[in-house]
């Protein structure tokens, strides 16, 4: 109020200034991923991964596949027809696969819809003049309703949960399926209802990178939908289906299994959790909703990130007890790590943006929220934290979540155990995966809040130098 006139122009004008440059950033083509090129590498390989991944490990106890491996003198030609031969018998699009998968969907997509829950306010979306989109973020009540239904459909025999494992298969088959189409609807969709946003003018880049910013049927968003209700509650049910399963063949549940459930549940339950805080995250608020998005959701995050279980389910590996112990403390902490680390940001940015929604969604943790942290006030406008977790390194969220998929071959064999050929290199491709997905994430946004925040950043990584590992890296 005590401001001349000629202050409140220089600050409107910075103000304007910085919505332009923010839209203009925002619009920015920037071809990832080796281009067209490299995108249609990854569209055709992606299945052919997960089919291969899926054979070995339900034919062949998790040996990799190569000419000559399991049928003497086999050439390359035969090998391939054995592959596909396989995936016929395995992975058949049968009636059954079709209806799990696509009733699980539709039944996600209902209750995102009917359930009630706390309106979140997403970030100022650049392309629509800042507008805020409302997000209903009612995860953990559909959350505990599908594992209530679950469990009402498994106790009094509507639907068998060892079903899921046993039809692995055919339901990751409908899942690429659907993912492909899901896709390519979305695609075409974009056009029709004039919703294209930062195309690159390359078809087959666009389909994998999407075209539409924010696709919603009526109030269900689909991004939200995509992100954590497929994915990881179906990944969290086909372990509890292969625990299930183990329990009805041997009366009991080995201790590696029984982790398998453990880190699913673990994984699932933080993201419903705290769902508040997604719509803030950089896929929803800045990634479309294209075949990276969406077949990752629908199909590559349940059935790549599966291998642990179905590994077990099938060769039921029993490792030395103390390495047992030592998977146990090491997902344990990653994961405190990690839910504490998210939490403490988001929090942390609620709480100054007056948007902080106190819940008290199972488990909280200690230090999950921080009181009165230190940061720094960029020009641009935006906090950094660098109080809590954020204080010790830039990207300790994501080696907790490292160690947590460390934890998720470990419990499979040693890496020692692979190497000697006493167990699977498979449960560690997670991993080596996500190793290659952080590491990817890590550089492009580096480089994007270097050039949104400046020599803020810099003063940044200067205040906090390390990114993974506190004196280390
Ligand atoms: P981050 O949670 O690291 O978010 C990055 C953004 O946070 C930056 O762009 C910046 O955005 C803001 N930011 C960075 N540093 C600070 C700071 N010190 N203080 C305040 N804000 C800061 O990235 P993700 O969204 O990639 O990851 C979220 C979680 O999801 C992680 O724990 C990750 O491990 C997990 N994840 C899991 C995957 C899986 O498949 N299992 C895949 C990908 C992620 P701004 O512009 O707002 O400043």
């Amino acid at each position: 109020s005590g401001a001349t006139p000629v202050a409140m122009s220089k600050s409107t004008r910075r103000g304007a200034n910085e919505k332009e440059r923010t839209k203009e950033l925002d619009s920015k083509v920037i071809m990832e991923f080796g281009g067209p090129i490299g995108v249609s590498a990854i569209m055709i390989c992606s299945p052919l991964l997960m089919y291969y991944f899926f054979v070995c490990l339900e034919k062949y106890g998790g040996a990799l596949q190569y000419p000559g491996i399991s049928v003497a003198g086999e050439s390359f030609q035969q090998f391939i027809v054995r592959m596909f031969q396989d995936v016929k018998q395995l992975a058949y699009p049968t009636e059954y696969g079709f209806k799990i998968y696509t009733y699980f969907m539709i039944f996600q997509a209902v209750i995102a819809i009917i359930f009630p829950g706390p309106i979140i306010q997403g970030l100022p979306i650049p392309s629509q003049n800042f507008r805020k989109l409302d997000y209903n973020c009612n995860g953990i009540s559909c959350w505990y309703f599908t594992c209530a239904v679950a469990f009402i459909l498994h106790r009094f025999g509507y639907f068998d949960l060892v079903d899921v494992i046993d039809n692995l298969g055919p339901i990751m088959t409908w899942s690429i399926f659907w993912g492909n189409l899901i896709t390519l609807i979305t695609y075409v969709m974009a056009f029709v209802c004039g919703a294209t946003h930062r195309m690159s003018g390359s078809f087959l880049y666009d389909v994998f990178m999407g075209a539409w910013l924010n696709p919603r049927i009526g109030p269900l968003d689909l991004k939200m939908w995509a992100e954590i209700r497929i994915p990881w509650v179906l990944l969290f049910f086909v372990s509890l289906s292969a625990a299930l399963k183990q329990l009805r063949e041997t009366n009991s549940i080995t201790a590696p299994m029984a982790f398998m459930v453990l880190a699913h549940f673990l994984y699932v339950n933080a993201c419903h959790k705290g769902e508040e805080c997604i719509p803030t995250t950089w896929d929803i608020f800045y990634e479309k909703w294209g075949y990276m998005l969406i077949f990752w959701n629908l199909s590559g995050v349940p059935f790549l990130y599966c291998h642990a279980s179905h590994y077990i389910s099938k060769t039921n590996p029993m490792p030395e007890t103390y390495w047992v112990i030592l998977m146990y403390v090491l997902l344990l902490v990653g994961y405190y790590i990690w839910d504490t680390a998210n939490s403490q940001k988001n929090r942390f940015r609620m709480k100054r943006n007056n948007t902080f929604l106190d819940r008290k969604t199972f488990p909280q943790l200690p230090w999950g929220t921080l009181e009165d942290p230190s940061y720094i006030t960029t020009e641009q406008g935006g906090l950094l934290l660098t109080g809590g977790w954020w204080g010790i390194a830039r990207k300790i969220h994501y080696t907790a979540d490292l160690m947590m998929a460390f934890s998720w071959g470990g419990i499979t064999g040693s890496p020692y155990a692979v190497v000697t050929g006493n167990g699977s290199f498979i449960p560690y491709f997670y991993l080596l995966f996500f190793i290659c997905v952080l590491t990817h994430r890590v550089s492009r946004d580096m480089e994007r809040c270097a050039e949104k925040y400046g020599k803020d950043w810099d003063r940044y990584c200067k205040e906090v130098p390390y990114i993974f590992v506190p004196g280390i890296f």
